[in-house]
């Protein structure tokens, strides 16, 4: 049996759960395709169009960005577009700088290589790759002590894109290898609904506006989170609600899975509670926050933090974090401002 931890089986996780992969038809595969980051797009179809009419490769391309809002996608269709082959890895999955020198030297001219949580790469693995991107090149160490000799490979013009959910880790001479780096942004509520439309439409689900807008609504600016919800509520309009998604099956549905109309689930609420109640709204640290709910800090920081930040429902302070006004008040709490905040510790500020 295998043991899941709340957050891997988490609903409205952004975290790709592997059941993105069960109608593959879903993800776009074109720039006209993809709905939103209106911003992104058109500056990645000039980068596009001046790499195809100088017949050259593409600059290297770095994504960041909370989980689940499209950066493994724009890497697919930025292959396609180009008409190349795409490599996928992730930084924790190259784990000695060799592996990586295999993987370059199977690479093609024009090639993407996309490096997903490229903030997870070792350091030696890291020093192989910037000449690889600078100057395509690869330098080989051959022996050992005195008598080891240095050769240097030539690689074919390829294409790094690398995702990250943590630039702030991306080392600084690493970043500076990126021609372009693209922020992606939270989904806007028209955005997502269209995408919940148009999922609904491939996957063959009845649904009217207003069920879909409820989707939509519940979804944290996620099409990751917005396609999950689609499939459950589905599920629930299948069982109960004769195979049609309206309003009230959406509703029905969505509280039935405990995700608010804000979109918070469970792990959302017992990170504002235990702030407030067990640490009288903060500030405290992420590790300790973690420690009292039993989930491990990396997560809160990666799924739970950014969105709460959006709504303003929680702010970091050198000391820690620090629930708002805004939050108590979501929870129906009464807010008491503090004069005097209590320090409960200092770790990740
Ligand atoms: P990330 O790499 O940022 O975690 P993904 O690219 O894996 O996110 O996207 C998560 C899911 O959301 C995929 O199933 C993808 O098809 C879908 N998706 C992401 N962005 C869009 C978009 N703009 N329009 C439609 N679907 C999208």
């Amino acid at each position: 049996m295998v043991l899941m931890s709340p957050v891997e089986n988490r609903l409205i996780s952004a975290a790709s759960n592997g059941d993105d992969h069960q109608e593959p038809g879903i993800r776009p595969r074109s720039l006209s395709e993809l709905i939103g980051q209106d911003h992104v797009k058109e500056n990645l179809s000039i980068l596009i169009e001046a790499a195809k009419q100088r017949s050259e490769s593409l600059d290297h391309v770095l994504f960041y960005g909370p989980p689940g809002l499209g950066k493994t996608t724009l890497a697919h269709i930025l292959s396609n577009e180009m008409g190349v082959q795409i490599r996928v890895t992730a930084g924790p999955a190259i784990e000695r700088a060799g592996d990586l020198a295999a993987i370059l030297t199977n690479l093609k001219a024009g090639d993407v290589l996309f490096i997903d949580e490229i903030h997870r790469l070792g350091k030696a693995v890291e020093e192989v790759l910037y000449p690889a991107m600078e100057d395509f090149a690869l330098d080989i160490v051959i022996g050992k002590g005195p008598s080891a000799k240095s050769i240097r490979l030539n690689l074919p013009h390829f294409t790094v894109i690398g995702a990250t959910t943590r630039p702030a880790m991306v080392s600084a001479p690493l970043r500076a290898r990126f021609g372009a780096v693209y922020r992606l942004e939270y989904y806007d509520q028209t955005a997502i609904q269209a995408i919940v439309k148009r999922a609904a439409g491939l996957l063959q689900v009845e649904a009217n506006d207003k069920g879909i807008a409820e989707i939509a609504r519940r979804a944290r600016g996620t099409p990751r989170v917005a396609l999950r919800l689609l499939r459950r509520v589905r599920d629930f309009a299948q069982v109960r609600a004769e195979g049609f998604i309206d309003h009230e099956a959406s509703t029905s549905a969505l509280d039935l899975l405990k995700v608010d109309f804000l979109g918070l689930d469970d792990l959302d609420r017992r990170v504002l509670l235990t702030i407030i109640e067990k640490y009288s709204g903060g500030p405290v640290g992420l590790n300790t926050i973690g420690a009292s709910i039993s989930e491990e800090p990396d997560t809160i920081m990666d799924v739970v933090e950014p969105y709460l930040l959006q709504l303003g429902f929680l702010s970091r302070t050198p000391q820690g974090r620090v629930a708002t006004e805004r939050a108590y008040s979501h929870l129906g709490l009464p807010y008491q401002a503090k004069t005097q905040p209590g320090l409960f510790d200092r770790e990740n500020g």
